[in-house]
C-alpha cells in the first residue's frame, strides 16, 4: 500500500515544492490549505502536479493554529488514505518589526501558527502513528530560529520553539519507531521572501557564501531523504540548508 504524506500550508512555496516532491517519490499526498481561496489559488494545481507522478492527492482545508480543526483534518487524511506516514509541518507565517514596536497582535499572530501550529499538528498525528509504530515528522524551522535575525523577535522564537518541540518529540515518540527532525532554510525564494525590499534582499545575498538564494526544491530534498527508509536512523536532528548563510 502506497504511504501517505500529510504536508502543511502546502498551496505555494517550499510546502508545494514538498509535496511534489514526495508524491514524485510515491507517497500520496494530502496538501494543507488554509481556506477555500488556498485551494483555488495554488493548492488544486499542486494536487493536479501531485497526480500527475502516479499518486493519489487531495486537498484538506484547516487552520493549524486551531487544535480542534487539526484533529478534524487528520481525521480527514486518514479516513480517505488510511494511513500518514509522514507529516511536514511547514505551514508558517512572518509579520516582521523590530522588537521595540512590536505589537502583542504581531507576536501572537506568528506564535497560533508557527509554534502552536506545530503542537496542535503534532498532537494529533502522534497518536495515528504511534497505533502504526511508524512514522516520520519533519519540522520546517529556520536558520531565524539558531541564530536569530534582527526584525524577527516573534518569528525566531517560534521557530526556536520548534527545535525544542523536535527535540522531545523524538525523544517520546523514537521507542514507537517514529523519527522526529527538523530541515532550517535560509533565504529561499517563495512568496513570503517576495515581499522583501530589493535593499533587504541585497543584505541578505551579501551573507550567503554560494552566492544565491535557495530554492524551493531544494528544501523539498531535504525533507524527502528525511521522509525515507534510507534516513530511518536518523531523529532529533536539525539539518541547515542555506547555502552555508550561517556558518
Ligand atoms: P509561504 O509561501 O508564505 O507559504 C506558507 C504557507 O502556509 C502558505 O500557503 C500559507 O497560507 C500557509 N499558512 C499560513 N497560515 C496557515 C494556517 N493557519 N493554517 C494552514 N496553513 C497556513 O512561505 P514559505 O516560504 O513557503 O515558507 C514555508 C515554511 O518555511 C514556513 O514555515 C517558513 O517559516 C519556513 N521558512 C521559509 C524561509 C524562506 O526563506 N522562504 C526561510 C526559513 C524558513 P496563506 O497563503 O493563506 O498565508
Amino acid at each position: 500500500m502506497a504511504k501517505t504524506a500529510l504536508i502543511t500550508g502546502a498551496s505555494q512555496g517550499i510546502g508545494a515544492a514538498i509535496g511534489k516532491k514526495l508524491a514524485s517519490d510515491g507517497f500520496n499526498i494530502a496538501v494543507n490549505c488554509y481556506s477555500e481561496r488556498e485551494v483555488e489559488n495554488g493548492g488544486n494545481q499542486v494536487v493536479e502536479a501531485c497526480r500527475s507522478c502516479g499518486v493519489e492527492a487531495e486537498c484538506f482545508i484547516g487552520d493549524v493554529s486551531n487544535f480542534d480543526s487539526c484533529a478534524e483534518m487528520v481525521k480527514a487524511v486518514k479516513a480517505r488514505f488510511g494511513t500518514i506516514d509522514v507529516l511536514v509541518n511547514n505551514a508558517g507565517i512572518t509579520k516582521d518589526g523590530l522588537l521595540a514596536r512590536m505589537s502583542e497582535a504581531q507576536f501572537d499572530a506568528v506564535a497560533a501558527v508557527n509554534f502552536k501550529g506545530v503542537f496542535n499538528m503534532t498532537r494529533h498525528v502522534s497518536g495515528v502513528m504511534m497505533r502504526q509504530r511508524s512514522g516520520h515528522i519533519i519540522n520546517i524551522t529556520s536558520v531565524a530560529g539558531l541564530y536569530g535575525n534582527p526584525g524577527q523577535f516573534n518569528y525566531s522564537a517560534t521557530k526556536a520553539g520548534v527545535v525544542g518541540m523536535t527535540l522531545t518529540a523524538a525523544k517520546e515518540l523514537g521507542p514507537r519507531n517514529i523519527t522526529v527532525n527538523a530541515v532550517a532554510p535560509g533565504f529561499i525564494e517563495t512568496p513570503m521572501t517576495d515581499v522583501l525590499t530589493d535593499e533587504q534582499k541585497a543584505a541578505a545575498l551579501s551573507s550567503v557564501p554560494l552566492g544565491r538564494f535557495g530554492k524551493p526544491e531544494e528544501i523539498a530534498a531535504a525533507v524527502a531523504f528525511l521522509a525515507s527508509d534510507a534516513a530511518g536512523y536518523i531523529s532529533g536532528q536539525v539539518i541547515v540548508v542555506d547555502g552555508a548563510m550561517s556558518m
